[in-house]
């Protein structure tokens, strides 16, 4: 087992690794940037340090500072949480050749699934189902590229290989906007990511957002913990999600996910992942991979009973898989409220002091955060400052704690979008499930 690991991220997901830890007797480490001295996860760990002030890029982005506090602290393993540097191809790289190990998949893995090209191409060998499109880089035969659009049949989509957060990406709606539309996709991906190259894809128009958790050991032994629709999203940002996607059946889910298992085999993945894709007209289409902890991961484990990241900290520790598929048994259903930090009209950070905090509780009910009376929200970082997780034995039991627990969850001091949430959890459409990515922004009015 991993003697001492450190934590390289902040808020609730650092509680949640340092909770995982100290559950398999392995010592901490918190780095923390100048502002979070106070976050709960840094008073709790066993050790902890500085790591430079507050911008991130001078301290939780800082890979000489982390690999110097691995030094000084003995830490044979870092946690990079989501966000920050968890799909830092660079950083694991760095991470490992002084030494350590990066819990997560290796760094060529990591820089294969960002280079959505290639990403797509290998998920299309492993069998996983993907959107139509130009399958591989667009390139400078134009008669080439207007027949593939008119194949694929417009609207048509022009994204960067190397986009990521929901940049680099350009609908077209007909053959005379194409040629241009790639043309400046071409050079804002150059001047957004350094590399302009860019693909095709059919552009769905209405479809919902499904996506599959996978563990790996890169032994060749990989398993599925189900799927999980989060298509309530504002400006690609996740707000609300549940698992499992409700009104899919059984036999197409089950498709994917042995062909999802298949890929992670195939490419040697090691740790926890998430395969993204859209599911519009009963078909699934594989849009890319997140290499690393999510941060809705809790609905997965309340209906798998699997805790993701005890499995992450076991595989990077050189153990096989000790689950096998079989032994999963998905019973009930989750629900995930992101509450965060944020004016419910303009959205706008609400940084400041929470003067009371009453979390929810009662049978069903989790929150993943690291807040506290008293604990003041720097306005420094993400604005996400809890997770109210609720579990029931059907959708509706689970729906209807999510509702009790935000009536009683109240946080005095800054503004959060729980009404919003509240809201939510009440409106008819989403009651009956299976709404699509547009809903929540066309319910906002946007
Ligand atoms: P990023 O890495 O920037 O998040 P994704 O490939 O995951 O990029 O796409 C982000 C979002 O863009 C998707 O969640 C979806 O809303 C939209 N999108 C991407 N590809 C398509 C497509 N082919 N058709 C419709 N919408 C798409």
């Amino acid at each position: 087992m991993l003697e001492k690991v450190l934590i390289a991220n902040r808020g609730e997901i650092a509680l949640r690794i340092l909770r995982a830890c100290k559950e398999l007797d392995i010592k901490t480490v918190a780095v923390h940037s100048k502002a979070d001295a106070e976050l709960k996860h840094v008073r709790l760990a066993d050790e902890s340090i500085c790591i430079g002030p507050n911008p991130s890029s001078e301290s939780y982005l800082n890979i000489p500072a982390l690999i110097s506090a691995m030094e000084v602290t003995d830490a044979v393993a870092v946690h990079p949480g989501y966000g920050f540097l968890a799909e830092n191809a660079h950083f694991a790289e760095q991470v490992e050749r002084s030494g350590f190990i990066f819990i997560g998949p290796t760094a060529e893995v990591i820089r294969m699934m960002g280079d959505k090209v290639q990403a797509i191409d290998a998920m299309r060998k492993a069998g996983v189902p993907t959107v139509p499109g130009s399958n591989g880089p667009i390139t400078d035969d134009n008669k080439r590229t207007l027949q593939l659009a008119k194949d694929i049949g417009y609207p048509v989509i022009i994204k960067a290989a190397a986009g990521g957060g929901g940049r680099g990406m350009r609908v077209v709606h007909s053959e005379a906007h194409l040629l241009k539309a790639i043309n400046i996709t071409k050079s804002e991906a150059k001047a957004a990511f350094g590399n302009d190259t860019v693909y095709m894809e059919k552009f769905l128009e209405n479809p919902r957002h499904v996506e599959v958790q996978v563990l790996s050991d890169g032994k060749g032994n990989a398993i599925h913990l189900g799927d999980r629709d989060c298509s309530l999203q504002r400006r690609h940002q996740k707000v609300l999600e549940e698992a499992p996607a409700p009104g899919i059946p059984d036999e197409v889910k089950q498709g994917v996910f042995d062909a999802c298992v298949k890929a992670c085999i195939d490419i040697g993945y090691r740790g926890a992942g998430t395969f993204e894709f859209l599911y519009e007209n009963g078909g699934f289409y594989f849009i890319e991979m997140n290499t690393r902890i999510q941060v809705e991961h809790p609905v997965s484990e309340m209906i798998s009973g699997v805790d993701i990241v005890r499995e992450q900290l076991l595989i990077a520790s050189g153990q096989p898989l000790s689950l096998k598929q079989e032994d999963i048994i998905f019973r009930g259903h989750a629900f995930e409220c992101r509450i965060n930090a944020e004016d419910p009209q303009t959205f706008m950070p609400s940084p400041g002091t929470i003067t009371t905090y009453h979390p929810p509780g009662g049978i069903g009910v989790r929150v993943d955060s690291h807040i506290y009376s008293g604990y003041r929200v720097p306005p420094y970082y993400d604005s996400l400052i809890a997770k109210v997780i609720t579990y029931g034995m059907d959708r509706t039991a689970a729906l209807t704690r999510m509702r009790n627990a935000l009536d009683e969850l109240s946080i005095i001091g800054i503004k959060t979008n729980s009404d919003l949430q509240r809201d939510l959890v009440t409106d008819a459409g989403f009651q009956r499930g299976g709404v699509n990515i547009h809903y929540l922004e066309k319910k906002l009015g946007l």
